[in-house]
């Protein structure tokens, strides 16, 4: 199924087109990259996505029909959730409040308690690939590595209940081994039947785990490439 489709979206700062014309579709279950140099526009594209930024022109099409006057309600109503860089996590807190934060309204009307909290944190935090010997919902965010802490925000992003999956260059300023941690979470969502779009700057933060690139330049998609299939003989 069609999740999401942008049809020539477009968005202007002045005269720059920051994003000239983009037509880009995600299906379900699927993981895309999204790559592209400095100022090739995906900060832009994935801010539109979110709602945070009004497209100039263009539609928006969620499960194949168009909505008018997207906006960031629309975006989470539609089911995407984007893990902005940096921005994600409070540091100082558990893993079980930072996947938690915000909803402590659910929690004050009796919906979750402290308990139930940690044992959705604990069932999340295993469907996703973290190792339960190492960690505990009770861990502080801080102390993770890079690699585990998107693992925490990819956590979050699956309880808010996220079909689209917007991971903001979640591997570029890891080693290769914290990457393979967040990749192996991703191939975890993906078998979940959520859909994962993977923003980096190279083909190396991906290439391994997308089926499907989007290479951006100057505000416009230069290339798109299915990855072939690799069968294997046995
Ligand atoms: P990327 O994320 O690929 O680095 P951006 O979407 O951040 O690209 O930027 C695309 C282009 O749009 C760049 O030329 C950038 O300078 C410009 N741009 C982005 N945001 C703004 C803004 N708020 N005001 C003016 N220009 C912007
Ligand atoms: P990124 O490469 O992730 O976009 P930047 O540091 O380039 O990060 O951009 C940070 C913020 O500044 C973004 O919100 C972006 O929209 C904005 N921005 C980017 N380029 C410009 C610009 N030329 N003028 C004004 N704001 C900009």
């Amino acid at each position: 199924e069609r999740l999401i489709e942008l049809r020539d979206i477009k968005k202007s700062y002045g005269n720059v087109f920051a994003v000239g014309g983009v037509n880009m579709a995600i299906d379900q279950g699927e993981v895309v990259g999204l790559l592209g140099d400095n100022g090739a526009g995906k900060s832009t594209l994935i801010k539109i996505l979110a709602g945070a930024v009004k497209p100039s022109s263009g539609e928006i099409l969620v499960r194949g029909k168009p909505v008018h006057g997207w906006s960031a309600a629309k975006s989470r109503a539609a089911g995407i959730e984007t893990v902005f860089q940096d921005r994600a996590l409070a540091v100082q807190q558990t893993i079980v409040r930072n996947i938690f934060m915000g909803r402590e309204i659910t929690t004050a009307m009796g919906l979750l308690n402290v308990g139930k909290q940690r044992a959705e944190a604990e069932r999340l935090m295993r469907d996703i690939g973290f190792t339960s010997k190492v960690f505990s919902p009770d861990s502080i965010v801080g102390q993770l590595s890079g690699g585990e802490r998107q693992g925490v925000a990819i956590a979050r992003a699956i309880y808010n209940q996220a079909d689209l999956i917007v991971l903001d260059e979640p591997t570029t300023a890891l080693s290769l081994t914290e990457t393979e941690k967040v990749f192996r979470f991703v191939r975890n969502v993906r078998e979940s039947g959520r859909s994962i779009l993977f923003i980096g700057h190279n083909i190396h933060h991906v290439f391994d785990i997308a089926e499907r690139f989007v290479v951006l330049d100057r505000g416009r998609v230069a290339v798109e490439i299915t990855k072939p299939e690799v069968k294997t003989v046995d």
